[in-house]
C-alpha cells in the first residue's frame, strides 16, 4: 500500500493506517502483500423500473477484501458517496474487525450509489431485489454475507432474504436465511441486533471509563449521526445518568445544555425524518457541534469528520468511533497530540457484526437466544477485545488506533503462516 501527499482518499486513509501498523509490528511481508489488496471487487449496473414506469440505471458494488478467517461480511450502504473508493475502505475495515473481536469472518462491504430519500417505498424494494438478483452467487450464506448499514435497514434486509431465497432452487430455500443478518426478529433475526453497534460502543466506552477512573453517571456527550448508531448509543448512555447536550445530523445540528433526552429525539426523527426543529433545543452550526465542550464526543455519521481542519476544535477527554472511519490520520495525530483518548472504529463498533456473527449462528442451529444471552456474550466479547487493545498499545508504546491493527494483523498473520499459500 502506498502512503499518499495529496488530500487522501478514505482508501488511502485505510493505507496509512495498515503501513503504520505494519511496520511497528514488522508484519510479514508476504502476507503485508497480500493484505494491501482487495480479494474481489463486484461493480453492477442494473435497471429498475420506476413508479411513473421509468427505467433508471443504478450502479452498485461489493467488494470483497480477505476471507481467511471465515465467509466474506459486512454492511450495505445507500448513499449518493458510495464508490469503489469507499467500499474498498469500508470492506477493509471489516477484516480488521473480525480480526479484533475474533470471529470467523472476513471483511466485505457493498452499497449503492444514489439517494434513498427520493424514492418511495416500493421503489426501494424494487432497488434492493434487483441489486441482490445482479450480485447473484456472489453472496451466500457460507460465502458473502451482507447486513445493514447507512441508510439500510432490517426492512431492507428482509427483501434481500426474501429475493435471495426466492432464486435458489426449491431444495435449498428453506435453510439459508443467514444469507444476510440485521433481518426483522420475526423473519429470523437476531434479539439486539438493531442496537448492537451501539450497546457495543456504550460497553467500549464503560470498559474505558473503569480504565480512567471516570464517572459515567453525570459524563456530558455529544453525538454525530443520530441514525441506528447514534441514536441507540445515546438511549443506553442515559441508563448511566450521562447527559446528551448537542446532536447533529443530515438535517442539521441542535443543542441543549440542560440535556436532550435520547428517547423523545428518537421518537421526533422518526416522524421528520432528522433532528431539526426539535423544539426542546436551539439549532446551532456544524463548528459549534464540534466545539461543544464535552467529556464524550460520539461520531456515528460519516468517514472523515474530524481532520486537520476540524480535530483542533474538540474540547472532550475521549472521542467513541461509532462510524467507520470518523477520524483521518491527521485528524489522529492532531487529537493524540491534544490527550484526547480514541476508541478506535475497528474495536468501539464492533457490536454490530458481533451481533450479526450470532444471529448468522442462531439460523444456522435453528436455535433462537434471548435478549440476556445475546447481550451478556456481547459484553464478554467486546471486554475481551478492549483489553487485548489496551495491552497491545501499552506493548508496543502505541496509539489505540495501531494497536488495534496489530491485534487483526497478528491474527490473520498467524492464520497465513499456518496455511501457506495454495499451490
Ligand atoms: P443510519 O443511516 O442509520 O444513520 C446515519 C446518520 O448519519 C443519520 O442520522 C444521518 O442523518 C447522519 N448523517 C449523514 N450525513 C451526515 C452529515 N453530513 N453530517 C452529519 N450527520 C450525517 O446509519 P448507521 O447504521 O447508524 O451508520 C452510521 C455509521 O456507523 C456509519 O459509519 C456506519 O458504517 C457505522 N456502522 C454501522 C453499523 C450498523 O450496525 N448499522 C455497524 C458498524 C458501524
Amino acid at each position: 500500500m502506498q502512503d499518499v501527499q495529496k488530500k487522501a482518499t478514505v482508501y488511502e486513509n485505510v493505507c496509512r493506517q495498515f503501513n503504520k501498523a505494519a511496520d511497528v509490528m514488522d508484519l510479514d511481508h508476504q502476507v503485508r502483500k497480500i493484505l494491501s489488496k482487495t480479494t474481489n471487487e463486484i461493480i453492477v449496473n442494473f435497471p429498475v423500473k420506476m413508479d411513473d414506469g421509468r427505467i433508471e440505471i443504478f450502479t452498485g458494488y461489493r467488494v470483497q477484501h480477505n476471507s481467511v478467517l471465515g465467509p466474506f461480511k459486512g454492511g450495505l450502504r445507500y448513499h449518493p458517496a458510495v464508490d469503489i473508493d469507499e467500499v474498498r475502505a469500508l470492506a477493509t475495515w471489516m477484516t480488521w474487525k473480525s480480526g479484533i473481536v475474533d470471529i470467523p469472518f472476513g471483511g466485505a462491504k457493498g452499497g449503492i450509489q444514489f439517494d434513498p430519500g427520493k424514492y418511495s417505498a416500493s421503489e426501494l424494494e424494487r432497488i434492493t431485489r434487483r441489486f441482490t438478483f445482479a450480485l447473484g452467487c456472489n453472496i451466500g450464506p457460507e460465502y458473502d454475507i451482507p447486513a445493514p448499514d447507512v441508510n439500510t435497514n432490517a426492512q431492507i434486509m428482509a427483501w434481500m432474504v426474501d429475493t435471495y431465497l426466492s432464486t435458489q432452487p426449491p431444495h435449498s430455500r428453506q435453510a439459508n436465511s443467514h444469507v444476510v443478518t440485521g433481518k426483522p426478529v420475526e423473519a429470523g433475526g437476531s434479539l439486539g441486533r438493531d442496537k448492537a453497534t451501539g450497546q457495543g460502543v456504550v460497553f467500549t466506552i464503560e470498559e474505558w471509563a473503569r480504565d480512567k477512573g471516570f464517572n459515567l453517571d453525570g459524563a456530558i456527550y455529544t453525538v454525530q449521526g443520530f441514525g441506528n448508531v447514534g441514536s441507540w448509543t445515546s438511549r443506553l448512555l442515559k441508563m448511566h445518568n450521562s447527559k446528551l447536550i448537542a446532536v447533529e445530523d443530515a438535517s442539521g445540528a441542535i443543542a441543549n445544555e440542560k440535556g436532550i433526552d435520547a428517547d423523545e429525539l428518537t421518537n421526533y426523527v422518526a416522524k421528520t425524518g432528522g433532528v431539526k426543529g426539535y423544539p426542546a433545543a436551539k439549532g446551532i452550526d456544524h463548528k459549534t457541534l464540534l466545539s461543544t465542550r464535552a467529556d464524550i464526543f460520539i461520531p456515528a455519521a460519516l468517514e472523515n469528520q474530524i481532520t486537520a481542519k476540524t480535530a483542533p476544535l474538540l474540547q472532550v477527554k475521549v472521542v467513541a468511533e461509532g462510524a467507520n472511519g470518523p477520524t483521518d490520520p491527521d485528524g489522529d495525530d492532531i487529537l493524540n497530540k491534544k490527550g484526547i483518548d480514541i476508541l478506535p472504529d475497528i474495536l468501539c463498533n464492533a457490536g454490530g457484526v458481533i451481533v450479526s456473527y450470532f444471529e448468522w449462528l442462531q439460523n444456522k442451529r435453528s436455535e433462537f437466544w434471548d435478549l440476556e444471552e445475546v447481550d451478556s456474550k456481547l459484553h464478554k466479547k467486546i471486554v475481551k477485545a478492549y483489553l487485548h487493545v489496551r495491552d497491545t498499545a501499552k506493548e508496543f508504546n502505541v496509539d489505540w488506533r495501531t494497536a488495534a491493527y496489530i491485534v487483526a494483523l497478528r491474527r490473520l498473520e498467524k492464520v497465513y503462516r499456518e496455511r501457506g499459500i495454495f499451490p
